[in-house]
């Protein structure tokens, strides 16, 4: 009795794990080679966008012309030939391809040779992003959200494998500073934000990540880093922040 039941456990753990190893691979599968499940695609150029829903010419030329000319203004040049975007409007398609990250607006990954990066639903004609029927405001806007998620793609290309190592606010920093349209100087964006708690209605206004685009601002601009130094450095964000207030002292 005792090996039959312990033949069934066994039985159903093996099976079990085929199935999540087969969920796993399939995945995997799909973010590398999203195509099957997006029917269209716009441009030829340095930027492909691909979508589950038509693309209209017009605003499509404007998001792409958009995204890159943000792309063209960051201090990491893209070493790519090409990139892809893809915009999964359809609420399963957001599901499955968001899996590692639910709740964002769009995500960038890497697979060693290359990335994708994916965006949730997006407004050509308007340049806005729609996530579940919340339209996104300026500053982050579809050209932000583009040129946001497809500077993890380059940085990563950069570096590697050390872009585990790079700390959250270098990491998501560098692709704020790149995308956001109007980029206000260090001042402006340090007297604007203060001492105040970064929330929503900080958000709204300054983009996802204000307080680690003053470090990225600070450091690039105020202490003339290069991009690879950025990347390179190992503090954490408290230690950023003290470095960026000892100068403030002086
Ligand atoms: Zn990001």
């Amino acid at each position: 009795m005792e090996t039959v039941l312990l033949r069934t456990i066994k039985r159903t753990l093996l099976w079990a794990s085929v199935a999540l190893g087969t969920a796993v691979l399939s995945l995997c599968a799909l973010i590398t080679w999203p195509e099957p499940l997006f029917a269209f695609s716009h441009g030829s150029g340095k930027i492909v966008v691909a979508s589950d829903r038509p693309i209209p010419p017009g605003g499509g030329d404007r998001f792409l012309r958009d995204c890159e000319r943000l792309l063209d203004r960051s201090p990491l040049k893209a070493e790519g030939r090409q990139y892809r975007l893809y915009v999964a409007n359809d609420n399963w398609r957001q599901r499955l391809l968001f899996v590692p990250q639910p709740d964002a607006w769009g995500f960038a990954w890497y697979y060693g040779f290359g990335g994708h990066a994916f965006m949730s639903g997006a407004d050509f004609d308007s340049g806005r992003v729609v996530h579940w029927g919340y339209i996104g405001t300026p500053p982050r806007t579809l050209a932000y959200l583009c040129a946001h998620e497809l500077t993890h793609v380059i940085a990563s290309e950069h570096i590697g494998l050390d872009r585990f190592h790079v700390p959250q606010w270098a990491w998501e920093g560098l692709p704020d500073y790149v995308a956001i349209e109007n980029r206000e100087t260090f001042e402006q964006l340090h007297d604007a934000l203060g001492d105040q708690p970064v929330d929503i209605p900080v958000r709204v206004k300054y983009g996802s990540y204000p307080r680690y685009r003053l470090l990225v601002t600070y450091f690039i601009e105020n202490k003339g880093w290069s991009v690879d130094r950025l990347l390179q450095a190992r503090l954490t964000e408290d230690e950023a922040t003290e470095v960026m207030r000892a100068d403030e002292k002086r």
